[in-house]
């Protein structure tokens, strides 16, 4: 028997007991050189479908003796992306990219190749970079429910890389504020089991107790539950608009009163949502209170990579008050380099992202951003009706666009690759066992949405008549789900990534 059936046969052995035996048995060495094994085997397949060009083009492990000259470089990098292009352009995967039109691409390109020297570190060089952040966050905080923008007590903010650095940036700014304001040293963070993997790895990175809350039968965050977790050291309480996994939003309005009561932070994750909902709740949509409307919020994350429209590699972390805002930013006046500050995890940083991102916004302007929420609403409306009429799936909570479904009798894993076959680019989901489509701008393209839905049924038909037929991810996903031993699932992320950076 290999050590995986193994594990999965111990499964009625409690998690902590099983994290202490799956210690043990590791530092055996016989056991040890086993399980590396079956990482190599397991992993092994994966890496042909990770490399992909290894045959056909030359890999370079050390600098070219000679540079190679540009008009080359440029050819392969055209093949390349033409042949990965195709299947997002299409409108074959979930997220991702998230407008694509090539006008606005090419737009956004020349944006940034306008002011690709620039670095806002530098802002007496390059001040047309801060004039573009201070104005992308003052839109982003207006258009989420700042009554005030700027000023000492209005709603202010900064520009991050991404969803995962606005979501760290805002953790490390309660733990500073907690440590300076009430003394706490052992500080906790209140999350719905839902909520990003980003909060996850700011406790980590951070030092923060993560005290994790269930969700309710429609993957809402439990309130009673929140209530009660709140402790002496709890400096925040998260929620989602909407949450990544399902889509749906938490109960934001109770949430966040528990912690003005309590004097507590408040943050909305919006990365996914920010772009979106102002816009879904103008068109009708029913869209619970979730922004600066409420007093109780304390911070927000929206993501301009998202569903702002930029290129990759731009968020906007806001916080109600500059006094919160200044537990964010770096200072040292220590440095024999000088004066030194940062408003963020980064120093130099691509004053070029922020450039494209204004230029995103202001080009879209709120028509646009309304226009394009109605298409995207409209393409789900049409998918989740496809989906209800088939009857071995089921649709988890009251998703708006970002749709996860399940199956009673058969294994859900099996239904995504058997779409994976079909072309498509799916979210595997677990705790539980899910799937799950974010509708962007591409599967409003028409055909697309009649395509998925035609597709789906294929493959919940297929599965029904093959339920033995595994396929190659299908018991990766099914592994990872239910595999006792939570540190095998790790280490074999941990090799996964080492494959990503093997030449
Ligand atoms: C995408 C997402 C994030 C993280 O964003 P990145 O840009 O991938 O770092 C955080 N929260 C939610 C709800 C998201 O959907």
């Amino acid at each position: 028997m290999d050590i995986v059936s193994l594990s999965q046969k111990l499964k009625w052995i409690p998690a902590p007991v099983m994290r202490l035996l799956e210690r043990r048995l590791k530092r055996i060495p016989a056991v040890r050189r086993r399980i590396e094994r079956e990482y190599d085997s397991l992993l092994a397949e994966l890496e042909s479908d990770l490399k992909p060009y290894a045959a056909e083009f030359p890999a370079h492990d050390r600098l070219p003796a000679d540079g190679i000259p540009r008009g080359e470089i440029l050819a392969q990098m055209e093949t390349l992306q033409q042949r990965e292009s195709a299947r997002w352009a299409e409108g074959f995967v979930s997220g991702a990219v998230y407008h694509g039109d090539p006008a606005h691409i090419e737009f956004l390109n020349r944006a940034y190749a306008l002011n690709s020297q620039s670095n806002p570190l530098h802002a007496d060089i390059f001040p047309s970079t801060t004039k573009f952040e201070a104005e992308m966050v003052a839109m982003t905080a207006r258009m989420l429910g700042a009554a005030q923008v700027g000023g000492e007590n209005g709603i202010c903010g900064t520009v991050s890389s991404g969803g995962t650095e606005s979501i760290l940036l805002a953790m490390k700014t309660y733990r500073d504020w907690a440590r300076e304001t009430k003394g706490i040293r052992h500080p906790e963070m209140i999350v719905p089991r839902t909520a990003h993997a980003a909060f996850e790895k700011a406790a980590q990175y951070f030092g923060i107790k993560r005290v994790e809350i269930p969700v309710d039968e429609n993957f809402r965050a439990d309130v009673r539950a929140a209530k009660k977790a709140i402790s002496r050291n709890t400096i925040v309480m998260v929620g989602s608009a909407p949450s990544f996994p399902h889509g749906v939003i938490d109960p934001i309005t109770e949430l966040s009163e528990l912690a003005r009561q309590r004097g507590i932070g408040f943050h909305t994750d919006a990365c996914l949502g920010g772009f979106v909902l102002p816009f879904a709740e103008k068109l009708g949509y029913p869209v619970p209170p979730f922004d600066f409307r409420l007093p109780g919020v304390t911070s927000m994350s929206a993501d301009t990579h998202k569903y702002g429209y930029a290129a990759k590699g731009t968020s906007v972390v806001m916080y109600r008050g500059a006094a919160l805002r200044r537990f964010q930013y770096y200072t040292t006046s220590e440095w024999a380099g000088g004066l030194y500050f940062s408003p963020t995890f980064a120093g130099s940083r691509p004053g070029a992202l922020s450039a494209a991102g204004w230029a995103a916004l202001v080009s879209i302007g709120e028509e646009g951003y309304l226009d394009a929420a109605r298409r995207i609403l409209e393409t789900a409306e049409t998918i989740k009706q496809g989906i209800a009429e088939i009857p071995e799936l089921r649709i988890l909570g009251n998703p708006l666009w970002v749709i996860a479904f399940a199956s009673d009798t058969l294994n859900v894993y099996q239904i995504m690759e058997q779409m994976t076959r079909r072309g498509w680019s799916l979210n595997g989901l677990h705790k539980p066992s899910a799937v799950h489509i974010a509708i962007t701008l591409r599967h409003t393209q028409p055909g697309v949405a009649a395509r998925f839905v035609s597709d789906l049924r294929e493959s919940v038909a297929y599965v029904k008549d093959h339920p033995r037929e595994m396929g190659t991810m299908a018991p990766v996903y099914g592994l990872a789900a239910t595999l006792p031993m939570r540190g095998m699932v790790d280490d074999l992320l941990k090799r996964y990534i080492d494959i990503l950076y093997r030449v």
